[in-house]
């Protein structure tokens, strides 16, 4: 069962996961905004209610997991978001990281490769009424050329390689932020397809994500 309403209690330990978001060295006032209001309980099963708002994953069903709030604040502040911007996200998962974009006010497009999670996020009333996301049931390494090209990509499972057709959707000037690597650990990077059409790859922290995969799962 999903738990529905947002207590004082909740809004307490946000603000507390946000100072703790701050100390670990997240500086974009607009993502500790959005994780401050995101009801971050509500992505989760309410046996996880006391603890949501800890600075861990937690499991979502079919082996994958909610990443980090850090991971998440992290990914986020190196996108350098600004409004209106169209974002493609691989992996919604449990779909709050795309809540977390929805919310710095750009029109997001989220692709699942797994049915079960993309239905669930179907039945999740509250996210239905959350404005500016749009879902997609498919493979990310092919992205969607329908709706390309996008401002930004953000991949938010543990990709092998940059993936090329990845790179052909993105404007020029645009930017993809991935972890980079099959080991347990990734790396991540920002991708800049820049306006002369070089790119260019920046090299962040380690981060552990579960991988992403080929094709889809029924
Ligand atoms: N953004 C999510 C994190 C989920 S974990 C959240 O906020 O909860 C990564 C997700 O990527 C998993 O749900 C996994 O099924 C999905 N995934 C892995 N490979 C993929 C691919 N090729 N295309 C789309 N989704 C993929």
């Amino acid at each position: 069962m999903r738990p529905t309403e947002d207590k004082h209690r909740h809004q307490g330990l946000r603000k507390k996961l946000v100072d703790q978001l701050r100390s670990n060295g997240i500086s974009s006032e607009q993502v500790l905004t959005a994780i401050g209001h995101i009801p971050r309980h509500f992505f989760l099963d309410s046996a996880f209610d006391d603890i949501a708002y800890e600075n861990r994953a937690f499991p979502i069903g079919e082996g994958q997991t909610i990443s980090h709030p850090y991971t998440v604040a992290y990914q986020t502040q190196l996108l350098a978001i600004k409004r209106f911007e169209k974002v493609l996200e691989v992996g919604t998962g449990s779909a709050y990281q795309a809540v977390v974009l929805a919310t710095l006010g750009v029109q997001v497009y989220t692709i699942e490769r797994q049915r079960k999670l993309f239905e669930s996020n179907k039945q999740f009333r509250w996210l239905q009424s959350q404005p500016g996301i749009k879902f997609f049931y498919g493979d990310g390494f092919e992205g969607l050329p329908t709706f390309a090209p996008f401002d930004k990509i953000l991949i938010t499972a543990a990709a092998p390689h940059i993936p090329p057709k990845l790179v052909a959707q993105l404007k020029p000037g645009g930017v993809m932020v991935l972890p980079v690597g099959e080991g347990e650990t990734q790396q991540m990077c920002r991708v800049t397809n820049e306006e002369n059409g070089n790119l260019r790859i920046e090299r962040f922290e380690q981060f552990s994500f579960v991988p992403m995969l080929t094709g889809k799962e029924s």
